[in-house]
């Protein structure tokens, strides 16, 4: 079978927050899932290379906010593209620390919810962490941002600790021969009408931040 089939498989956007011992941090899935009604119980697929898997094995609590379309890609490339090992990766990004210790984004999102880690199961790249819903939102807002929208859209990549990750050729520019590739989330910059050079100095890649600098020429 060809990897590329498994991208008929259709996903959300979520921001999972989670804390640490003196800090709240987040990052971006695209699998977060309801596996029971009764409790509601979600699962989330995390590869262990990520900062949030530690978080969420020693503390049991995590946060999952239900990214919408209006949410901004900027938020994604803060949240989805760097460690919180070592960065604040929500000093750019409007959240709020709930009482348990654990961040929920403010950014357009549909809606949120707290969940409790009840069990986990192990796959040779990424945890399932299988956890009940303990709180959240009243009222749900917006149109659920899907993977697609994100790819299809906002031009998103998947970064390489994402489930769904396949290494992928950039694809050929079909304009002049000038795309630029963002070297940090992977983003291709190709608009036939204004050349990659002539963008301001001050421009950043709109879905991960990163400065011009960051981008090479395909
Ligand atoms: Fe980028």
């Amino acid at each position: 079978m060809k990897n590329e089939i498994l991208f008929k498989l259709t996903y959300g956007m979520y921001a999972i927050g989670v804390k640490d011992d003196n800090k709240a941090s987040a990052c971006i899935v695209n699998t977060v899932t309801q596996v029971s009604n009764s409790p509601n119980m979600v699962a989330v697929s995390m590869s262990h290379r990520n900062y949030s898997n530690e978080c969420i094995a020693k503390n049991g609590i995590f946060t999952v906010s239900v990214l919408s379309e209006d949410t901004s890609g900027a938020v994604i490339g803060a949240l989805g593209f760097t460690s919180g090992r070592n960065t604040d990766k929500l000093a750019n990004v409007r959240h709020k620390i709930l009482a348990e210790g654990v961040p929920v984004v403010k950014e357009n999102i549909c809606c949120w919810f707290l969940c409790k880690v009840v069990s986990k199961a192990e796959t040779p790249t990424h945890t399932i962490f299988i956890a009940e819903i303990i709180a959240g939102s009243d009222e749900a807002r917006g149109a659920p941002m899907t993977y697609d929208y994100y790819h299809r859209v906002i031009k998103g990549k998947a970064p390489k600790n994402a489930p769904t990750y396949q290494e992928q050729k950039p694809e050929k520019d079909s304009n002049d021969g000038e795309s630029w590739i963002c070297t940090v989330c992977g983003y291709i910059y190709n608009d036939p009408d204004v050349s990659f050079e002539s963008l301001p100095d001050d421009w950043v890649c709109p879905i991960c931040g990163a400065p011009k600098s960051a981008f090479k020429r395909i």
